[in-house]
Parts: structure tokens; sequence; C-alpha cells
């Protein structure tokens, strides 16, 4: 089974000037000899090409570190591609903002995390690097740039998501995406201590939520696929309640990240077109229509969980991604373990992979950060009477097209990711 790809991040390299606690990189000064050189960049661009045209997010490390950033961008414009950054926004004078919107980038991420300068560096081990990524992002939006803030949830910060948002309004960004810490590389050794349980994720998300309601921007939780169920669970209850007025995908999500959901699409222009920056419409999408490239070729199903599929240094990579085991196995509905398996929001969340992974050794176990309790749930099965019946299929009415959509597009999705940094 081949699956439609949507979103590759290459980690154009490890090279980075922060520090960052959670990055999955133990970041280096300097572009390593092992990193891919400019023509191979192309010739990966080209040996993508031949499997789609997905949105290619240039990340890193600090992918401005490359000198020859703005060709590989070209090169990915001219050959189709929508192309992203994901940067800390600590190196984006205005020039480099101007040369970030002549190379034709849809959109720039910027990791943020939040309002308060002292807990941003902090987190990211650089004093002054607030008010430098604060400064990029204004130069990008001077330059018209779209721009996305991702922010790291964690301990630290996770009583000050509603600034956070008031900060992404405030600075005129089109999205903001919050990003629940996965246990990998530096993240493993912060974990126990900055983690947040998952009852409190939970909070959070639903706060997020019910944000998304009246939000102008688009709101994103990333890597917190049980978001989905989250959104599911509430439109569930509202068409209880027999309020069909709640979408599944958020009204500022729509305007900011997937325009062609609000407007018919002009005469001869594509529908897909205006969806492809992250309109995603289920929680997990590593392997089935994501997947990372590292630093020295290693192809990933995301960034954040440590199973190669192999490299394109030495296979191609419409053999790696149509065929390797892992994506083989992440694509199989059937091959969850544990409460994933049994659970009826499977097609639309699926669980983290790299955090069942880091808990387990199994990318296939159960979501260790959902309280979600399948076996407890009346909705997960029909009631025993009249009325639990009835409630069940107005149930179904919600969950199942939103599934069964999802299950289809496994073999041709209309989903697309973002340009978080795991995918
Ligand atoms: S497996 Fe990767 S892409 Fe999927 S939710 Fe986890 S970190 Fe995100
Ligand atoms: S049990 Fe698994 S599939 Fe169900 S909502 Fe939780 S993480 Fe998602």
């Amino acid at each position: 089974m081949t699956s439609s790809l949507r979103l590759v991040f290459w980690e154009t390299t490890k090279a980075c000037n922060l520090s960052c606690r959670h990055c999955r990189a133990v970041p280096q000064r300097s572009l390593a000899a092992t990193e891919l050189t400019t023509s191979r960049a192309f010739d990966l661009i080209d040996r993508i090409a031949e499997v789609a045209r997905p949105v290619l997010v240039l990340s890193g490390g600090e992918p401005l570190f490359r000198p020859d950033l703005y060709d590989i961008a070209a090169y990915g414009v001219d050959t189709g591609f929508r192309l992203a950054l994901a940067t800390n926004g600590t190196l984006v004078t205005g020039r480099v903002a101007a040369k970030i919107a002549d190379a034709g980038f849809s959109r720039v991420a910027v990791s943020l995390d939040s309002a308060d300068p002292a807990t941003h560096d902090r987190f990211r081990g650089m004093a002054g690097a607030h008010a430098d990524a604060v400064r990029g992002i204004l130069n990008l939006r001077e330059e018209g740039v779209s721009v996305q803030i991702n922010s790291t949830i964690a301990k630290h910060n996770v009583g000050e998501v509603e600034q956070l948002l008031g900060m992404a309004l405030e600075l005129g960004a089109d999205a903001l995406h919050l990003f629940m810490l996965v246990p990998v590389g530096c993240g493993l050794e912060i974990a126990p201590t900055e983690m947040v349980s998952a009852e409190e994720y939970e909070r959070v998300l639903r706060w997020f939520d019910e944000q998304s309601k009246s939000c102008p921007i688009d709101l994103k939780a990333t890597c917190a696929p049980h978001y989905y169920r989250l959104r599911a669970q509430r439109l569930e209850e509202e068409r209880r309640r027999g309020d069909f007025s709640g979408t599944f995908i958020a009204p500022g999500t729509k305007a900011k990240a997937a325009p062609a959901l609000v407007a018919a699409p002009a005469a001869g222009g594509s529908r897909e077109h205006g969806q492809h920056l992250s309109a995603m419409t289920r929680g997990c999408l590593a392997g089935t229509s994501v997947c990372f490239v590292s630093n020295e070729g290693a192809v990933y199903p995301c960034g954040y969980l440590p199973v190669a599929a192999g490299n394109v240094r030495f296979e191609r990579f419409a053999d790696i991604w149509n065929n390797a085991p892992v994506f083989r196995q992440l694509r199989d509905p059937d091959a969850l373990e544990g409460k994933c398996r049994e659970c009826r929001y499977e097609a639309i969340c699926g669980g983290c992979r790299a955090r069942a992974y880091a808990a387990t050794g199994s990318f296939l176990a159960e979501e260790p950060f959902c309280t979600y309790r399948p076996d407890l749930a009346p909705s997960n099965r029909p009631g025993p009477d009249a009325a639990g019946a009835a409630w069940h299929r107005q149930a179904e009415a919600v969950v199942k097209p939103i599934a069964s959509a999802v299950r289809l597009r496994r073999g041709a999705p209309a989903v697309s990711g973002s340009t978080d940094s795991a995918g």
C-alpha cells in the first residue's frame, strides 16, 4: 500500500545559534561535512518530486546557517513545491526577511515559547533570543511574509498559553501552533521535570479548542493527536444538544490555512491549492502523509520518531516512501495496539507514535498522554436502551464521516500538515 505524501520536513543542518532545552538535535555551531551538499539537496528535491509535490519545510537546527538556503528554496519552488521555513527567528534581519520573501517561501514558522522574554530565553538558551525573534517576526510581516508562531508547551510555560495567543494576535501572525513536548533527544533529559501531565494537556487542549471557535487566525495543537478526539467529542456533545453550528476545522484555520474550504475555487483553480499549510484533519500523520529527512539524508516518519526508514544517499526516495516497513506499519489501521486500537477516534487521532515509542519501545503502542478510556466510554459502543441508541446514532453521524474520510485518505489524502517541526 502506498500513501499520498503531503508534507516533508528536511533538517537542512544541525547547526544552530541557540541551545534549546528540548531540541531533538544536539546543536552544533557550524555546518558539518556529513550534511547534504547543494547538489545533493537539489537531487533530494528531484527524488521527492517523483512521488509528489508536497509542502517542503526547510528546518534545522537553524536553516539560515546554510548559505545555499535561497538557492535550494528557488530550486524547490521551480520544481513545483510549496516551500516553508522553520526558524528560531533570531537571525531574520530586515535584509534576511527581504531575501526570504524573494525566495518564495509560502510561510515562515518562528519558534516563540512565551510572551515573557525571560521564560523564552531560559528555554532557548540565549539571552535576547526573545527580542531577536520578535524583531524577526516584525521584519517578516513588513515584507508581507505569512508568519506562524510555534510554541513548545511544557511545565515552564503551560500557565501562559493565554498570553501566547494574545502575543500571536498582536504580532500579526497568521497561525499559532502549540506543540506538545515529545520526550526525544534533549527532550528526553528534561522530560521528568518538564513534561506536563496528561490531565493538564487535556485542559490546555480544551481551552485551545474553545478559542478556535472564534479566533480569526489558524490555531492548531500539533503533535497532540487527541486534540482531534477532543474536538470530535465537543461536536458530538453540541449536536446531542441540537446545536449543529460547529465545524470540525475551526473557522480561523479555514480562513488562514485552508481558504479553499471557505470559498469555492476560481474557475480553473484547484480546491486543493488553499489547503496546503495546516488544514490537517488528523492528529498524527507520521508515515502516512508526512516524513522527515535528517541532515544526513536518513528518512524517518517524523522528526521525533527515531525509527529510520532508509537513507536518500543510498536508496531512491520513492522506494523508501512506498516500501519501508516502518511506513507500511504506520499505514495499517489494524496495527495499532492497546487502547488506541480499540478507540472509535483512532482514524482522526491515532495517538503520538513517538511518545508511544519513547514510553514502551514500540511505536504502535497506545499513546501514553491520553486520558480517554475507550473501555469506559458509553459512546464507544451502542447504547443499551432507546435513548442510548439514539445518542449513539447522532454521535456516529459526527465521527463516522470524519473517520471514513481520513481512512480513505490513507490511500489518497486530502488533508495536509503544517510547518511545525515534527509534522
Ligand atoms: S509521531 Fe511524530 S508527527 Fe505523530 S504526533 Fe508524534 S511527534 Fe507528531
Ligand atoms: S485512545 Fe489513542 S486513538 Fe483514542 S483518543 Fe486516545 S490517543 Fe487517540
